[in-house]
């Protein structure tokens, strides 16, 4: 009997484990000797956003960072209109066949839609989890030439309980390095400082029953090749893994969200998706044990299209250990705005826009994707020098 009636047979192994019966309980109470009930939700949560054909919708956006989607379309960046445009997300019709999961920025956790709904309420309706982001946003990190560190975890407890109360089932805490081989990043302090900080977030997040999606996001920005983001990624997965455990976190009840491997967005050779699929895949069989439920990769930059395209080529080479699927921000929404222009009359539009990125990419996750979603527009890269969220 599958315990978590997820019986396709890419969780086979997960499947091993839960089957065995004299193994089920102590798979459970180790190594974090969780209380059976915690494990077995936070486990039956990281299992349903890593549903066949889902991934997730990245709405997490702060205030600042809509603040420059919305400069782009004309639109002012007051709290109605962030209401209204996450409200166009959360009421397309037949979006939960595609996305499984939603992170959401504090203000739209607590949001209603214009009739009074609450943006959960809306989110529950086509059976999308709620999530939340808990990071603070990042400051320089002292010792380092401006490598960064991610603030938020004093009385992060204190705020996960109440997110667990407002419906959330999962967090996200994005830390961010960046590449330069000849300035020597990422440093193995910018390392260090990321693997410790998200161990440290995910141990709160599961005590709290949030499933934590672990993002340790290497830029985008650079002249480097492949081999070197690559090189750099597999040392900071390595070290991220080495922290979860060293926390105690249950994997099977925990996500990660880590950048695909691509070159630097400013290299002179990019790659095909077959190459970005190796590296990455590569790069995270030397690193993530099979335990972890779902791999769920941030966009980074890249086009939609492209984002879509090096996603269906790692899933054409499976079955993999993990399900590798999508927590796309720009890369699910960058259409939909465009369609919607903050314009109410443009409403369907947009919704349309954005259904047709998350099927792209629901396709994508199955290796099923063949390209040409979105025509021209969906090939425009994405990219903004030294992101912040
Ligand atoms: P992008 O997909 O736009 O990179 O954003 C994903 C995200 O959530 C960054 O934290």
């Amino acid at each position: 009997m599958c315990f978590f009636g997820v019986c396709d047979n890419r969780f086979s192994i997960y499947r091993l484990h839960a089957d065995a019966p004299s193994c089920s309980i102590s798979y459970f109470l180790q190594p974090a000797k969780f209380p059976q009930d915690v494990a077995k939700e936070l486990a039956e949560t990281a299992a349903k956003i890593a549903s066949p054909g889902k991934g997730i919708l990245a709405a997490d956006e702060s205030t600042g960072t809509i603040g420059k989607r919305f400069e782009k379309i004309g639109l002012e960046n007051t709290e109605p209109n962030r209401a209204a445009y996450r409200e166009l997300l959360f009421t397309t019709k037949g979006l939960g066949k595609f996305i499984s999961g939603a992170i959401l920025y504090e203000e739209t956790l607590f949001q209603n839609a214009k009739n009074g709904t609450s943006m959960v309420e809306l989110m529950k309706s086509e059976s999308i989890i709620p999530g939340i982001k808990v990071d603070l946003g990042v400051v320089a990190l002292p010792g380092t030439d401006d490598e960064k560190a991610t603030q938020g975890l004093d009385k992060l407890a204190d705020r996960c309980k109440k997110y667990y109360e407002a419906g959330a089932r999962f967090a996200k805490w994005r830390a961010v390095l960046s590449i330069d081989p000849v300035k020597g990043k990422p440093s193995d302090l910018s390392i260090a400082e990321t693997a410790h900080t998200l161990a440290r977030y995910a141990a709160i997040c599961q005590s709290c029953r949030l499933v934590p999606i672990v993002e340790p996001e290497l830029l985008a920005d650079g002249t480097h090749c492949i081999e070197t983001c690559a090189d750099a990624t597999e040392r900071t997965l390595a070290a991220v893994f080495k922290a979860l455990n060293d926390h105690n976190i249950l994997l099977e009840g925990c996500l990660l969200k880590p950048n695909m491997v691509t070159p630097g967005q400013s290299a002179s050779k990019q790659s095909t998706p077959e190459e970005v699929a190796f590296y990455t895949i590569r790069t995270l069989r030397r690193t993530v044990p099979p335990a972890l439920v779902g791999v769920n990769f941030l966009s980074g930059g890249q086009s939609e299209e492209d984002a879509s395209l090096n996603l269906n080529a790692m899933n054409k080479v499976g079955p993999h250990p993990w399900s590798l699927s999508f927590s796309f921000g720009r890369a699910l929404q960058a259409s939909c705005l465009k369609a919607w222009g903050g314009k109410s009359e443009n409403l369907v539009k947009g919704q349309e826009a954005l259904l047709a990125r998350a099927k792209a990419n629901g396709e994508s996750q199955l290796g099923k994707y063949e390209g040409g979603q979105g025509g021209k527009d969906s090939g425009a890269s994405l990219f903004e020098k030294g992101y912040v969220y």
